[in-house]
C-alpha cells in the first residue's frame, strides 16, 4: 500500500483531507450524500464510532477498501456537533486521539515523519542509524528524531508530565530531540486539539442523520448532561473567596497584568464552579498585556479538561497553601479578613460555603466557632 494510501486512515492527514473534499466539497453535500441508498453504510459506521467514543471503548479505523470509508469520520464529526455537548466532544477527541497513537505506533519512521509534514507541516528530522548515533553522549542516543521547537510548542505544553517542559528538553539550535513514541503522542495530542477547537456551521441535516443523532442522544440519556453556561452575576461575585475577588477585580479593571499563576487559578475557579468558557474570557479581556490569544488558549485549555465528560475531572483550582506561597492569598498578607478562610483550605471550600450561607440567608457567622478546628491562623 502506497503511503498517500495508508495515510487515508488517519482524519487529519492532508491526504484524508483532500480525499473527503473531493467527494463532497463542503458539509451540505455530505448530507445529501448520506441520503442515497448507497451511502447508508457511512452513516451507520460514523454513528458505531461515535458510540464507541462516548463509551470510552477504542475506535475501528475502517479499511478503506471503499474510497467513501473517508467519509465515516467527518459524518461522526458531523453528529457530535449537531449533538452539541462539549462532553461528547471531549469524549471523540479524547478516543480519536488514542486511535490514532495506537495505529501510529506500528507504523515506520519514514511514513510518521512525513504524515506529520504534510499534515502539519512540522520540520521534523531524523538522527541518523544507531551507529551514527553512537558518537552522540550516551543520554541522547535513544532519541531517534528532533524536531522544531516552535512545532513541539504547539502541543507539548498540554501534556502535564515534567518531562514534556521544553526547559527539561534537550535543545540544540532550536530543535528538540525526541523519541519516537514522543512523536506519536504530539501528533495524535495535536489531532486532539484540532477536534477540541474546530468548529463548523451545521447545514440542515437529513432525515438519517437526524435518526442517527436521536439514536446517540437517547444512549446518551443519564451520561452526558447539557450544563446551562453559569453568568457572572452580583450574587455568585458575593460568595466570592477574597482571593478570587481580588483576582477577578484587578482582571476587569485591566489596570495590572495577571501573572500566569494568577490567571490561572482564577480561571481554573470560574471554569470548576460551571461558568462560560466565554464569560471567563471576557473577564480577561481587560487584561492590559492585551495577549488575548495566549489567554484565550489557557482558558480553553483548562477548559478542555472541565469537559472531559466526567463532572469532577479537570483542573483543580490552586489551594489556600499554594496561593500564599505565590503572594496571592490578601488574608495571609494581612490586607483583608474573612472569618471563613480560617476554616478551609481551598477556596473552592469558601465558595460552597458562602454561597449555601448565601442561599439560606445567613449572615451570622459566629457558627464557624462551633466548628472543632480551625485549619488555618493568619
Ligand atoms: S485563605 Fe484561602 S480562600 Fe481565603 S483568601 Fe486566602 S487563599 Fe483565598
Amino acid at each position: 500500500m502506497s503511503g498517500r494510501t495508508l495515510q487515508l486512515k488517519y482524519p487529519f492527514s492532508a491526504h484524508a483531507r483532500q480525499a473527503s473534499q473531493k467527494l463532497a466539497r463542503d458539509l451540505g453535500v455530505l448530507v445529501d450524500l448520506l441520503e442515497r441508498p448507497e451511502n447508508h453504510y457511512i452513516v451507520e459506521e460514523a454513528e458505531k464510532r461515535v458510540y464507541a467514543a462516548l463509551t470510552q471503548n477504542p475506535i475501528r479505523y475502517p479499511t478503506m477498501e471503499n474510497e467513501k470509508d473517508v467519509l465515516i469520520y467527518p459524518t461522526s464529526r458531523l453528529i457530535v456537533e449537531e449533538l452539541g455537548f462539549p462532553q461528547l466532544r471531549a469524549l471523540q477527541a479524547e478516543a480519536e486521539s488514542k486511535e490514532a497513537n495506537r495505529q501510529l505506533g506500528n507504523e515506520k519512521n519514514d511514513f510518521v515523519v512525513e504524515l506529520c509534514e504534510s499534515s502539519f507541516n512540522w520540520k521534523i528530522d531524523s538522527m541518523g542509524k544507531i551507529s551514527e548515533r553512537s558518537e552522540l553522549p550516551l543520554l541522547l542516543r535513544t532519541f531517534e528524531l528532533k524536531m522544531r521547537f516552535e512545532n513541539y510548542l504547539e502541543v507539548a505544553p498540554s501534556f502535564h508530565s515534567d518531562e514534556w517542559n521544553l526547559i527539561n528538553r534537550y535543545l540544540d539550535k532550536g530543535w528538540v530531540y525526541i523519541r519516537r513514541s514522543e512523536l506519536d503522542r504530539l501528533i495524535s495530542g495535536k489531532f486532539r486539539q484540532l477536534i477540541m477547537e474546530g468548529r463548523f456551521d451545521i447545514p440542515k441535516m437529513s432525515q438519517r442523520l437526524i435518526e442517527a443523532v436521536q439514536r446517540i442522544e437517547d444512549k446518551t440519556k443519564g451520561r452526558i448532561r447539557k450544563a446551562e453556561p453559569m453568568k457572572m452575576t452580583e450574587t455568585l461575585a458575593s460568595a466570592f473567596p477574597p482571593c478570587i475577588q481580588k483576582l477577578h477585580d484587578d482582571s476587569v479593571r485591566g489596570d495590572v497584568n495577571l501573572s500566569h499563576d494568577a490567571r490561572f487559578a482564577l480561571a481554573a475557579f470560574l471554569l470548576k464552579i460551571g461558568m462560560d468558557e466565554n464569560e471567563v474570557q471576557k473577564i480577561f479581556s481587560g487584561s492590559p498585556d492585551r495577549n488575548i490569544s495566549l489567554i484565550e488558549y489557557q482558558v480553553r485549555h483548562i477548559a478542555s479538561k472541565r469537559s472531559m465528560g466526567v463532572d469532577d475531572e479537570g483542573y483543580t483550582p490552586p489551594g489556600c497553601r499554594k496561593l500564599q506561597v505565590n503572594n496571592l492569598c490578601p488574608v495571609y498578607l494581612g490586607s483583608v479578613f474573612d472569618p471563613l478562610c480560617e476554616y478551609v483550605l481551598n477556596p473552592l471550600a469558601f465558595y460552597q460555603t458562602r454561597a449555601w450561607e448565601i442561599s439560606k440567608g445567613i449572615q451570622d457567622h459566629s457558627w464557624y466557632s462551633r466548628k472543632r478546628d480551625k485549619k488555618q491562623n493568619f
